[in-house]
């Protein structure tokens, strides 16, 4: 089981990114947070293997704030 990686909430198996809902929003704001999970699904499909966040934010030029 996945976990989120800031409050380990447990996240189902098939959830793209490594934080749940709650946390993302939190951390990112609610826009951002949609962006972030749009990028990670069209990655999958794409067969894009992104295993961190980071990957996926440093595909993501219009996400800056990320450490
Ligand atoms: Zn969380």
């Amino acid at each position: 089981m996945k976990k989120c990686i800031y409050c380990g909430a447990e996240l189902s198996d098939n959830f793209v990114i490594d934080f749940c809902h709650k946390c993302g929003i939190k951390v990112f704001g609610e826009k951002m947070f949609h962006t972030i999970v749009k990028n990670m699904e069209t990655a999958r499909e794409n067969g894009d293997l992104l295993h961190t966040p980071k990957d996926i934010f440093q595909k993501s030029p219009e996400i800056k704030d990320f450490k």
